[in-house]
């Protein structure tokens, strides 16, 4: 809880007239905005307090895919929902609702603050001078992201340092992406894909690939796990040289292991150490 502190943006990363953002968490009242993490999937794996803030609101506005997921809790709502690429257009309503004193829930997938909504609505009020605590009371509420989902799914790929990188070149050019690959490879770093592939874009994967095989052995272990916790889940283990044989989607989230993850059966698991040191 940032407990009715104010900030400026994110750390000068952020440009724009100073807006007083003060933050609210005793649950919503009139003129609010809560923006929902409603996890992977699966409804039970919506926290309780997003459920609530869901059940709260009178408008709920969210991407098509993720309304379909929530649908059943969506009765006598007002509902706004959007195609991919309309966040803009999604943020910008939640925020005019809001402003106007609707009780409102923006959802988002996984947890909103990871390749989410949360940051672009934050940018948005500081461009528009909306003064959050004053305009508007707003709430983040986390939601369980897709990186954790697939890792239980898989075993326990995430016990030692991780790096999450996504793959979509749409607002970062390929350059920096393939940089970091590079860097989270030669650091050792335990690599999480996300958005490894789209309808256009189905080269980068192979790439990627190559750049880590500079670093890591050809069997080092992958998870692929797609539609994690929702219909369709798909979840395997491979290696690095043969990640290319399986199939891979927009809903699609891959674990490529550092140089001591190994496989066991079904499971994949990066060992943080505790036998060695301790048995
Ligand atoms: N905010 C989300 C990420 C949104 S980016 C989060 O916290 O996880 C969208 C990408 O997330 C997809 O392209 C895919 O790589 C991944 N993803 C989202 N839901 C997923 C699921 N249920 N199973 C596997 N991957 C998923």
């Amino acid at each position: 809880m940032r407990g009715g502190s104010s900030f400026i943006g994110g750390g000068g990363a952020v440009t724009g007239p100073q807006t007083d953002i003060k933050k609210h968490d005793t649950g919503c009242g009139p003129g609010e905005l809560c923006i929902v993490g409603i996890g992977p999937g699966a409804l039970e794996h919506m926290s309780p307090k997003g459920r609530s803030a869901l059940e709260k609101s009178h408008v709920v506005v969210g991407y098509k895919t993720y309304i379909e997921l929530i649908r059943e809790l969506l009765i006598d709502k007002k509902i706004i929902s959007t195609g991919m690429k309309d966040e803009i257009k999604r943020a910008g309503q939640a925020l005019n609702e809001a402003t106007a004193g609707q009780k409102v829930a923006l959802v988002s997938g996984g947890d909103s603050g990871i390749y989410g909504m949360a940051g672009l609505v934050l940018e948005m009020a500081i461009r528009r001078n909306i003064g959050i605590g004053h305009d508007v009371l707003l709430e983040i509420i986390p939601g369980i992201p897709a990186f954790t989902a697939a890792a239980s799914l898989l075993g326990a790929p995430l016990m030692h340092d991780f790096a999450s990188v996504s793959l979509s070149d749409l607002l970062t050019p390929w350059e920096v992406i393939q940089n970091r690959i590079e860097m989270a490879a030669q650091g050792d770093f335990v690599i999480i894909l996300y958005n490894p592939k789209s309808k256009k874009r189905d080269w980068q994967l192979s790439t990627v690939k190559d750049i880590i095989l500079k670093y890591r052995r050809p069997e080092t272990p992958v998870g692929i796990v797609s539609s994690a916790t929702r219909e369709g889940q798909r979840i395997n283990v491979s290696t690095l040289s043969h990640m290319g044989r399986y199939e891979v989607d927009m809903q699609t989230i891959i674990i490529v292991g550092n140089s001591s993850t190994f496989r066991a059966g079904d499971f994949m698991i990066t060992p943080r150490g505790y036998l060695d040191k301790y048995l």
